[in-house]
């Protein structure tokens, strides 16, 4: 069994194909699925999966790249919280965090910060873990969690961080993910990562339909490519597939406060 701990089922390229994506990655061993919102509008979508697709659980949450739609102090926040009185399924916060990538004004730094901690204050609110988003930026996401902790902790998607940082983010009990780039032949960071921290801090991830794995680099990432992720690790650390399975798949229902049975 696998938990895809985020997938993007709600974007256009997989939402259309829906049902098909789904049976496919369960036939290879995916029984849960968490579809992450980036916006009010995908957030909504993946509630509505969620709702549908008795695997799928969702999180809804508004990207540091979608700053502009974020309305700070109001609207937006109560928006997301509205959404969480509609459906049992939704388990976490995210994709919420901060991206230096693509904004490197002061200005846009600092209002994606306020972002960050608003939709923190809403995932305390409701003893939520969240998703975290952190690309250029790991850093001001690190002094951010520390200074203002989530309850729950969460997940750092797509990790993309040293190994010194993934251990001081597992020290807040945050879990480390990893996707598609694990396989890519220059992530040797990631390797290490992988390689370094305790097996209970492991979970699995496609970021799908983005970053599929080796050999599938550059196409459409589809769900059940997720399988050449796991086995690319449970290979790097000389461990039987099923037992990283097993054990990735435990972690991720921990955190997610999901029954493994359900
Ligand atoms: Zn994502």
């Amino acid at each position: 069994m696998i938990f895809d701990t985020h997938i993007h089922l709600n974007e256009e390229r997989l939402l259309s194909n829906l049902d098909q994506y789904i049976k496919e990655a369960e036939e290879i061993g995916v029984k849960k699925f968490l579809c992450v919102g980036w916006d009010i509008d995908s957030s909504k979508k993946a509630i509505e999966i969620a709702n549908k697709y008795k695997n799928v659980y969702c999180s809804i949450g508004v990207i540091p790249t979608e700053h502009k739609q974020y309305e700070i102090g109001g609207k937006t926040l109560k928006e997301l919280e509205s959404l969480l009185t509609t459906s049992s399924k939704i388990v976490a916060i995210g994709e919420i965090g901060l991206d230096y990538y693509w904004e490197k004004e002061e200005e846009i730094k600092n209002k994606q910060k306020t972002i960050f901690k608003e939709q923190i204050d809403l995932a305390n609110k409701y003893n939520l873990p969240i998703s975290i988003h952190s690309r250029n930026s790991i850093q001001d996401t690190f002094d951010i969690l520390k200074s203002c902790p989530v309850n729950q902790s969460g997940v750092m998607h797509c990790y993309s961080g040293s190994k010194e940082m993934a251990t001081e983010f597992i020290k807040l009990g945050y879990k480390i993910a990893f996707g598609g780039v694990l396989t890519f032949k220059n992530s040797k960071e990631t390797k290490e990562v992988l390689s370094n921290i305790p097996l209970e801090s492991i979970v699995f991830e496609t970021d799908a339909p983005y970053l599929a794995p080796t050999p599938f680099r550059g196409k459409l990432n589809e769900p059940k490519f997720i399988y050449e992720t796991v086995k690319y690790a449970s290979e790097s650390l000389k461990m039987n597939f099923d037992e990283l399975r097993k054990i990735s798949f435990h972690n991720s229902c921990k955190i997610f406060h999901v029954k493994e049975n359900d």
